[in-house]
Protein backbone atom coordinates (compact mmCIF):
# COMPACT_ATOMS: atom_id res chain seq x y z
CA UNK A 1 0.00 0.00 0.00
CA UNK A 2 1.41 3.12 -1.29
CA UNK A 3 1.18 6.41 0.65
CA UNK A 4 0.48 10.09 -0.17
CA UNK A 5 3.89 11.24 -0.79
CA UNK A 6 5.81 10.85 -4.13
CA UNK A 7 8.75 8.75 -3.86
CA UNK A 8 11.04 11.14 -4.85
CA UNK A 9 10.93 12.97 -1.63
CA UNK A 10 13.59 12.20 0.51
CA UNK A 11 13.69 13.69 3.77
CA UNK A 12 11.84 12.05 5.87
CA UNK A 13 10.05 14.42 8.56
CA UNK A 14 6.73 13.10 10.79
CA UNK A 15 4.14 15.18 12.11
CA UNK A 16 3.58 14.21 15.91
CA UNK A 17 -0.14 15.51 17.64
CA UNK A 18 0.35 14.66 21.31
CA UNK A 19 -3.25 15.56 23.39
CA UNK A 20 -2.04 16.86 26.68
CA UNK A 21 -5.47 15.53 28.27
CA UNK A 22 -5.84 12.29 26.73
CA UNK A 23 -5.32 9.02 29.25
CA UNK A 24 -3.58 9.38 32.81
CA UNK A 25 -2.45 13.38 30.76
CA UNK A 26 1.02 11.70 30.62
CA UNK A 27 0.81 11.57 26.96
CA UNK A 28 4.24 13.73 26.60
CA UNK A 29 6.10 11.25 28.92
CA UNK A 30 5.05 8.53 26.94
CA UNK A 31 6.35 10.33 24.02
CA UNK A 32 9.58 10.85 25.36
CA UNK A 33 9.92 7.74 27.06
CA UNK A 34 9.00 5.43 24.10
CA UNK A 35 8.91 7.12 20.60
CA UNK A 36 11.61 9.98 20.54
CA UNK A 37 14.65 7.88 20.59
CA UNK A 38 12.82 5.25 17.76
CA UNK A 39 12.46 8.54 15.23
CA UNK A 40 15.73 9.85 15.88
CA UNK A 41 17.73 6.41 15.63
CA UNK A 42 15.89 6.39 12.27
CA UNK A 43 16.67 9.37 11.39
CA UNK A 44 13.43 10.56 11.09
CA UNK A 45 12.65 14.81 11.80
CA UNK A 46 9.57 15.02 14.20
CA UNK A 47 7.58 18.43 14.10
CA UNK A 48 5.88 18.07 17.48
CA UNK A 49 2.60 20.21 18.40
CA UNK A 50 0.24 20.14 21.32
CA UNK A 51 -3.29 19.83 20.78
CA UNK A 52 -4.85 22.92 22.83
CA UNK A 53 -8.88 22.28 22.72
CA UNK A 54 -11.20 19.97 21.17
CA UNK A 55 -11.35 19.57 17.40
CA UNK A 56 -7.61 21.66 17.41
CA UNK A 57 -6.30 18.61 15.86
CA UNK A 58 -9.23 18.70 12.67
CA UNK A 59 -8.07 22.68 11.94
CA UNK A 60 -4.26 21.36 11.67
CA UNK A 61 -4.73 18.68 9.47
CA UNK A 62 -7.00 20.41 7.10
CA UNK A 63 -4.50 23.32 6.53
CA UNK A 64 -1.53 20.87 6.53
CA UNK A 65 0.83 21.18 3.69
CA UNK A 66 0.94 16.98 3.38
CA UNK A 67 3.75 16.89 1.32
CA UNK A 68 5.85 18.68 3.85
CA UNK A 69 5.19 14.91 6.24
CA UNK A 70 5.61 10.92 5.35
CA UNK A 71 3.06 10.72 8.76
CA UNK A 72 1.12 11.68 11.32
CA UNK A 73 1.81 10.79 14.66
CA UNK A 74 -1.10 11.07 17.10
CA UNK A 75 -0.17 10.08 20.76
CA UNK A 76 -3.56 9.99 22.22
CA UNK A 77 -6.40 8.31 22.43
CA UNK A 78 -9.29 7.14 19.81
CA UNK A 79 -10.75 10.79 19.96
CA UNK A 80 -7.87 12.69 18.52
CA UNK A 81 -7.37 10.17 15.87
CA UNK A 82 -10.73 10.63 14.46
CA UNK A 83 -10.14 14.94 14.87
CA UNK A 84 -7.34 14.27 12.52
CA UNK A 85 -8.55 11.85 9.80
CA UNK A 86 -11.97 14.20 9.56
CA UNK A 87 -9.45 17.06 8.87
CA UNK A 88 -8.29 14.82 6.12
CA UNK A 89 -11.70 13.60 4.97
CA UNK A 90 -13.03 17.28 5.02
CA UNK A 91 -10.04 18.52 2.42
CA UNK A 92 -11.08 19.52 -0.87
CA UNK A 93 -8.32 16.95 -1.70
CA UNK A 94 -9.09 14.29 0.46
CA UNK A 95 -8.67 11.31 -1.68
CA UNK A 96 -5.32 11.84 -1.81
CA UNK A 97 -4.76 13.53 1.96
CA UNK A 98 -6.23 10.24 2.91
CA UNK A 99 -2.86 8.68 1.98
CA UNK A 100 -1.17 10.07 4.41
CA UNK A 101 -0.22 7.94 6.90
CA UNK A 102 -1.60 7.88 10.53
CA UNK A 103 0.65 6.73 13.33
CA UNK A 104 -1.77 6.04 16.34
CA UNK A 105 0.71 5.45 19.27
CA UNK A 106 -1.71 4.76 22.11
CA UNK A 107 -1.37 7.44 24.73
CA UNK A 108 -5.39 7.31 25.60
CA UNK A 109 -7.67 5.64 27.51
CA UNK A 110 -8.88 3.91 25.22
CA UNK A 111 -6.67 2.83 22.06
CA UNK A 112 -8.58 0.75 20.23
CA UNK A 113 -7.05 1.71 16.85
CA UNK A 114 -3.53 0.66 18.11
CA UNK A 115 -4.75 -2.64 19.19
CA UNK A 116 -7.16 -3.47 16.89
CA UNK A 117 -3.68 -2.75 14.36
CA UNK A 118 -1.44 -4.55 16.48
CA UNK A 119 -4.08 -7.63 16.46
CA UNK A 120 -4.57 -7.87 12.94
CA UNK A 121 -0.67 -7.20 11.82
CA UNK A 122 0.40 -10.57 14.60
CA UNK A 123 2.21 -7.75 16.71
CA UNK A 124 2.71 -8.95 20.42
CA UNK A 125 1.32 -6.03 22.57
CA UNK A 126 0.63 -5.45 25.94
CA UNK A 127 -2.95 -4.71 26.49
CA UNK A 128 -3.43 -2.96 29.79
CA UNK A 129 0.21 -1.92 29.80
CA UNK A 130 1.46 0.68 27.04
CA UNK A 131 2.20 -0.38 23.31
CA UNK A 132 3.60 2.68 22.00
CA UNK A 133 7.12 1.36 21.27
CA UNK A 134 5.49 -0.97 18.82
CA UNK A 135 2.76 1.48 17.40
CA UNK A 136 6.20 3.69 16.94
CA UNK A 137 8.43 0.73 15.45
CA UNK A 138 5.56 0.42 13.33
CA UNK A 139 4.91 3.47 12.15
CA UNK A 140 8.47 4.60 10.73
CA UNK A 141 8.48 1.94 8.45
CA UNK A 142 6.63 2.27 4.81
CA UNK A 143 4.11 -0.12 5.54
CA UNK A 144 0.13 0.81 5.17
CA UNK A 145 -3.11 -0.87 5.83
CA UNK A 146 -6.44 0.74 4.90
CA UNK A 147 -9.19 1.92 7.58
CA UNK A 148 -12.29 2.02 6.63
CA UNK A 149 -14.85 5.04 7.22
CA UNK A 150 -18.07 5.02 8.14
CA UNK A 151 -20.51 8.08 7.75
CA UNK A 152 -22.94 8.87 10.70
CA UNK A 153 -25.34 10.84 11.41
CA UNK A 154 -27.31 11.91 13.94
CA UNK A 155 -30.56 14.18 14.37
CA UNK A 156 -28.94 15.89 17.32
CA UNK A 157 -25.28 15.78 16.54
CA UNK A 158 -24.94 16.52 12.65
CA UNK A 159 -22.76 14.11 10.60
CA UNK A 160 -19.53 12.53 11.48
CA UNK A 161 -17.09 10.54 10.67
CA UNK A 162 -16.98 6.88 12.23
CA UNK A 163 -13.64 4.62 12.38
CA UNK A 164 -14.37 2.60 15.62
CA UNK A 165 -17.44 2.71 17.06
CA UNK A 166 -21.15 4.38 17.71
CA UNK A 167 -22.54 2.87 20.97
CA UNK A 168 -25.93 3.39 22.58
CA UNK A 169 -26.18 1.94 26.53
CA UNK A 170 -23.74 -0.10 28.95
CA UNK A 171 -20.87 0.20 26.79
CA UNK A 172 -21.36 4.49 26.30
CA UNK A 173 -21.99 4.76 30.09
CA UNK A 174 -19.35 2.90 30.48
CA UNK A 175 -17.19 4.84 28.26
CA UNK A 176 -18.43 8.38 29.47
CA UNK A 177 -19.49 7.74 32.57
CA UNK A 178 -15.82 6.41 33.70
CA UNK A 179 -14.88 9.86 33.22
CA UNK A 180 -15.21 10.65 37.02
CA UNK A 181 -12.20 7.65 37.40
CA UNK A 182 -9.96 8.87 34.96
CA UNK A 183 -7.35 9.58 37.06
CA UNK A 184 -7.29 5.83 37.63
CA UNK A 185 -6.18 4.84 34.08
CA UNK A 186 -7.72 1.67 32.07
CA UNK A 187 -8.97 0.48 34.99
CA UNK A 188 -11.55 3.11 35.19
CA UNK A 189 -13.93 1.51 32.65
CA UNK A 190 -13.73 -1.58 34.32
CA UNK A 191 -14.58 0.85 38.10
CA UNK A 192 -17.68 1.73 35.63
CA UNK A 193 -18.91 -1.43 34.67
CA UNK A 194 -19.14 -3.13 38.13
CA UNK A 195 -20.87 0.24 39.25
CA UNK A 196 -23.07 0.22 36.02
CA UNK A 197 -24.36 -3.96 35.78
CA UNK A 198 -24.88 -3.35 39.86
CA UNK A 199 -27.57 -1.20 39.14
CA UNK A 200 -29.43 -3.40 36.39
CA UNK A 201 -32.63 -3.54 36.59
CA UNK A 202 -33.60 0.05 37.85
CA UNK A 203 -31.59 1.24 35.19
CA UNK A 204 -29.12 0.87 32.44
CA UNK A 205 -31.78 -0.60 30.00
CA UNK A 206 -32.95 1.06 27.21
CA UNK A 207 -35.74 1.09 25.07
CA UNK A 208 -35.52 1.59 21.15
CA UNK A 209 -36.38 0.38 17.60
CA UNK A 210 -33.61 -0.91 15.88
CA UNK A 211 -33.18 -1.19 12.26
CA UNK A 212 -30.66 -2.56 9.85
CA UNK A 213 -30.14 -3.44 6.47
CA UNK A 214 -28.02 -6.93 7.01
CA UNK A 215 -25.32 -7.78 4.34
CA UNK A 216 -26.41 -10.42 1.98
CA UNK A 217 -23.14 -12.74 1.88
CA UNK A 218 -23.52 -16.09 3.65
CA UNK A 219 -20.04 -16.80 3.74
CA UNK A 220 -18.79 -13.71 5.75
CA UNK A 221 -21.82 -14.53 8.25
CA UNK A 222 -19.96 -17.80 8.61
CA UNK A 223 -16.31 -15.69 9.34
CA UNK A 224 -17.39 -14.14 11.76
CA UNK A 225 -17.75 -16.87 14.31
CA UNK A 226 -15.39 -18.12 16.45
CA UNK A 227 -13.80 -20.06 18.84
CA UNK A 228 -12.78 -18.67 22.22
CA UNK A 229 -9.39 -18.18 22.81
CA UNK A 230 -8.70 -17.95 18.72
CA UNK A 231 -7.91 -14.20 19.14
CA UNK A 232 -5.34 -14.03 21.95
CA UNK A 233 -1.71 -14.57 19.90
CA UNK A 234 0.65 -14.11 21.22
CA UNK A 235 3.81 -13.66 18.34
CA UNK A 236 3.76 -12.93 15.04
CA UNK A 237 5.51 -10.50 12.45
CA UNK A 238 2.72 -9.08 10.36
CA UNK A 239 4.83 -5.69 9.92
CA UNK A 240 5.17 -6.00 5.99
CA UNK A 241 1.44 -7.12 5.17
CA UNK A 242 -0.19 -3.94 3.65
CA UNK A 243 -2.52 -4.90 0.99
CA UNK A 244 -2.37 -3.75 -2.41
CA UNK A 245 -4.59 -0.90 -3.67
CA UNK A 246 -4.12 1.49 -7.19
CA UNK A 247 -1.55 3.91 -6.73
CA UNK A 248 -2.49 7.24 -6.27
CA UNK A 249 0.83 8.81 -4.61
CA UNK A 250 1.11 11.49 -7.81
CA UNK A 251 -2.37 12.27 -8.07
CA UNK A 252 -4.15 16.20 -7.65
CA UNK A 253 -0.34 17.70 -6.81
CA UNK A 254 -0.97 20.62 -7.94
CA UNK A 255 -3.17 21.35 -5.26
CA UNK A 256 -1.50 23.76 -2.44
CA UNK A 257 -4.18 24.99 -0.65
CA UNK A 258 -6.91 22.53 -0.06
CA UNK A 259 -10.74 24.00 0.04
CA UNK A 260 -12.46 22.67 2.92
CA UNK A 261 -15.78 20.76 2.89
CA UNK A 262 -18.23 19.80 5.73
CA UNK A 263 -18.34 15.82 6.48
CA UNK A 264 -21.81 15.52 5.40
CA UNK A 265 -20.58 17.23 2.09
CA UNK A 266 -17.46 14.85 1.98
CA UNK A 267 -19.35 11.55 2.51
CA UNK A 268 -21.85 12.82 -0.19
CA UNK A 269 -22.69 9.79 -2.79
CA UNK A 270 -19.53 8.16 -1.53
CA UNK A 271 -21.92 5.92 0.91
CA UNK A 272 -22.01 2.14 -0.38
CA UNK A 273 -25.28 2.36 0.27
CA UNK A 274 -28.04 4.57 -0.20
CA UNK A 275 -30.07 5.30 2.77
CA UNK A 276 -32.79 7.30 3.33
CA UNK A 277 -32.52 10.49 5.64
CA UNK A 278 -32.73 10.44 9.45
CA UNK A 279 -36.65 11.85 9.18
CA UNK A 280 -37.93 9.14 6.84
CA UNK A 281 -38.97 5.56 7.02
CA UNK A 282 -36.23 2.73 6.33
CA UNK A 283 -36.95 0.82 3.41
CA UNK A 284 -38.98 -2.73 3.21
CA UNK A 285 -35.66 -4.47 3.19
CA UNK A 286 -34.43 -3.38 6.03
CA UNK A 287 -35.30 -5.07 9.50
CA UNK A 288 -36.81 -3.54 12.74
CA UNK A 289 -36.38 -5.05 15.82
CA UNK A 290 -38.43 -3.11 19.23
CA UNK A 291 -36.90 -3.81 22.49
CA UNK A 292 -35.38 -3.01 26.14
CA UNK A 293 -32.11 -3.14 25.38
CA UNK A 294 -29.01 -3.11 27.89
CA UNK A 295 -26.65 -2.04 24.99
CA UNK A 296 -26.55 -1.76 21.39
CA UNK A 297 -23.20 -1.21 19.80
CA UNK A 298 -22.20 -0.51 15.81
CA UNK A 299 -18.61 -1.51 15.38
CA UNK A 300 -15.82 -1.88 12.50
CA UNK A 301 -12.78 -2.91 14.30
CA UNK A 302 -11.48 -5.83 16.05
CA UNK A 303 -10.95 -4.10 19.38
CA UNK A 304 -13.36 -1.57 21.26
CA UNK A 305 -10.32 -1.16 24.08
CA UNK A 306 -7.05 -2.40 24.17
CA UNK A 307 -7.52 -5.15 26.13
CA UNK A 308 -11.60 -5.81 24.68
CA UNK A 309 -11.10 -7.72 21.39
CA UNK A 310 -14.66 -7.21 21.18
CA UNK A 311 -15.50 -8.67 16.93
CA UNK A 312 -11.62 -10.57 16.53
CA UNK A 313 -12.60 -11.20 12.74
CA UNK A 314 -13.47 -7.58 11.74
CA UNK A 315 -10.55 -6.05 9.34
CA UNK A 316 -9.73 -2.71 9.32
CA UNK A 317 -10.82 -2.34 5.84
CA UNK A 318 -14.12 -4.59 5.76
CA UNK A 319 -16.95 -2.83 4.12
CA UNK A 320 -19.30 -4.07 7.00
CA UNK A 321 -20.59 -2.44 10.22
CA UNK A 322 -20.41 -5.22 12.84
CA UNK A 323 -24.33 -4.47 14.89
CA UNK A 324 -24.39 -6.00 18.14
CA UNK A 325 -26.61 -6.19 20.99
CA UNK A 326 -27.78 -7.40 24.50
CA UNK A 327 -31.54 -7.55 24.59
CA UNK A 328 -33.16 -7.49 28.53
CA UNK A 329 -35.97 -8.36 27.90
CA UNK A 330 -34.15 -12.24 26.92
CA UNK A 331 -31.51 -11.53 29.49
CA UNK A 332 -33.09 -10.34 32.74
CA UNK A 333 -30.22 -11.10 34.60
CA UNK A 334 -27.81 -8.45 35.74
CA UNK A 335 -25.42 -11.30 37.38
CA UNK A 336 -25.09 -13.13 33.87
CA UNK A 337 -24.57 -9.73 31.96
CA UNK A 338 -21.63 -8.68 34.44
CA UNK A 339 -19.88 -12.21 33.69
CA UNK A 340 -20.39 -11.55 30.28
CA UNK A 341 -18.49 -8.17 30.25
CA UNK A 342 -15.81 -9.71 33.02
CA UNK A 343 -15.15 -12.45 29.76
CA UNK A 344 -15.03 -10.21 27.20
CA UNK A 345 -11.14 -9.94 27.28
CA UNK A 346 -10.95 -13.40 26.85
CA UNK A 347 -13.63 -13.26 23.85
CA UNK A 348 -15.94 -14.94 25.87
CA UNK A 349 -19.11 -12.85 25.35
CA UNK A 350 -19.01 -14.14 21.82
CA UNK A 351 -20.81 -17.96 23.78
CA UNK A 352 -23.51 -15.54 25.82
CA UNK A 353 -26.78 -16.71 24.38
CA UNK A 354 -27.84 -12.94 25.44
CA UNK A 355 -25.31 -11.43 23.11
CA UNK A 356 -26.18 -10.93 19.44
CA UNK A 357 -23.96 -9.78 16.53
CA UNK A 358 -25.51 -9.05 13.05
CA UNK A 359 -23.02 -8.09 10.34
CA UNK A 360 -24.82 -4.83 8.54
CA UNK A 361 -24.27 -2.59 5.37
CA UNK A 362 -26.43 0.10 7.50
CA UNK A 363 -28.39 0.74 10.40
CA UNK A 364 -30.48 2.94 12.46
CA UNK A 365 -31.14 3.33 16.25
CA UNK A 366 -34.35 5.01 18.17
CA UNK A 367 -34.11 5.52 21.52
CA UNK A 368 -37.38 5.85 22.86
CA UNK A 369 -38.87 9.24 24.07
CA UNK A 370 -36.84 9.39 27.64
CA UNK A 371 -35.17 6.31 26.97
CA UNK A 372 -31.67 8.14 27.96
CA UNK A 373 -28.71 6.05 27.56
CA UNK A 374 -25.05 7.86 26.79
CA UNK A 375 -24.26 7.70 22.62
CA UNK A 376 -20.74 7.84 21.92
CA UNK A 377 -18.91 7.95 18.84
CA UNK A 378 -15.44 6.96 18.71
CA UNK A 379 -15.21 7.16 22.15
CA UNK A 380 -16.75 10.45 22.56
CA UNK A 381 -19.46 11.73 23.26
CA UNK A 382 -22.98 12.50 21.40
CA UNK A 383 -26.18 14.24 22.49
CA UNK A 384 -28.28 11.32 24.26
CA UNK A 385 -31.87 10.04 23.22
CA UNK A 386 -31.30 11.17 19.98
CA UNK A 387 -32.10 8.75 16.65
CA UNK A 388 -29.04 8.13 14.70
CA UNK A 389 -27.68 5.79 11.63
CA UNK A 390 -24.43 4.38 10.30
CA UNK A 391 -23.32 3.23 6.61
CA UNK A 392 -20.01 2.64 5.55
CA UNK A 393 -18.61 4.61 3.07
CA UNK A 394 -15.93 4.14 0.15
CA UNK A 395 -13.98 6.18 1.71
CA UNK A 396 -10.45 4.77 3.54
CA UNK A 397 -7.72 6.16 5.48
CA UNK A 398 -4.21 4.97 5.47
CA UNK A 399 -2.80 3.46 9.18
CA UNK A 400 0.86 2.77 9.26
CA UNK A 401 1.17 -1.14 10.61
P1 LIG B 1 -8.89 9.48 25.70
O1 LIG B 1 -8.78 8.09 25.20
O2 LIG B 1 -8.13 9.68 26.95
O3 LIG B 1 -10.34 9.90 25.81
P2 LIG B 1 -8.77 10.98 23.26
O4 LIG B 1 -7.71 10.98 22.24
O5 LIG B 1 -9.98 10.22 22.94
O6 LIG B 1 -8.19 10.45 24.63
O7 LIG B 1 -9.10 12.51 23.54
C1 LIG B 1 -10.10 12.94 24.34
C2 LIG B 1 -10.54 14.34 23.96
O8 LIG B 1 -9.55 15.32 24.28
C3 LIG B 1 -10.84 14.56 22.50
O9 LIG B 1 -12.22 14.74 22.35
C4 LIG B 1 -10.11 15.88 22.16
O10 LIG B 1 -10.94 16.75 21.46
C5 LIG B 1 -9.82 16.46 23.49
N1 LIG B 1 -8.65 17.38 23.55
C6 LIG B 1 -7.64 17.54 22.68
N2 LIG B 1 -6.73 18.43 23.15
C7 LIG B 1 -7.21 18.85 24.34
C8 LIG B 1 -6.73 19.77 25.33
N3 LIG B 1 -5.59 20.43 25.19
N4 LIG B 1 -7.49 19.93 26.46
C9 LIG B 1 -8.64 19.27 26.64
N5 LIG B 1 -9.15 18.38 25.73
C10 LIG B 1 -8.43 18.18 24.62
MG1 LIG C 1 -11.56 9.21 23.91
Amino acid sequence: LKSHKPQELTTRKVLVLINPFSGQKKALNLYNTFCKSIFLEANIQVELRFTKHANHATEIVQTLDIDCYESIGIVSGDGLVNEAITGLLTRSDRDRALRMPIIHIPGGTGNSLAASIAFKCGEPFSARGGFCRELTLMGIKPSYKQLRLHHFESSSDGHKCVFLSVVWGLIADIDIGSERFRWAGMIRLHMEALLRTMQLPTVAKYKGRISYLPIDDESLISKTRFKNNEPRKSFGNGHFGGGDIPDLADMDLNISKPKINTVKDSFKNRELVKIPRLDEPVPDNWITIESEFVMVNVTSLSHIGSDLPYIPSSKLEEEVLYLSLVDWSVVKNRFSIARMLADMDICSHLDYPCFHFIPVKACRIEPAPGAGGHVAVDGEPCTSGSAFQVVASSYCATVAC
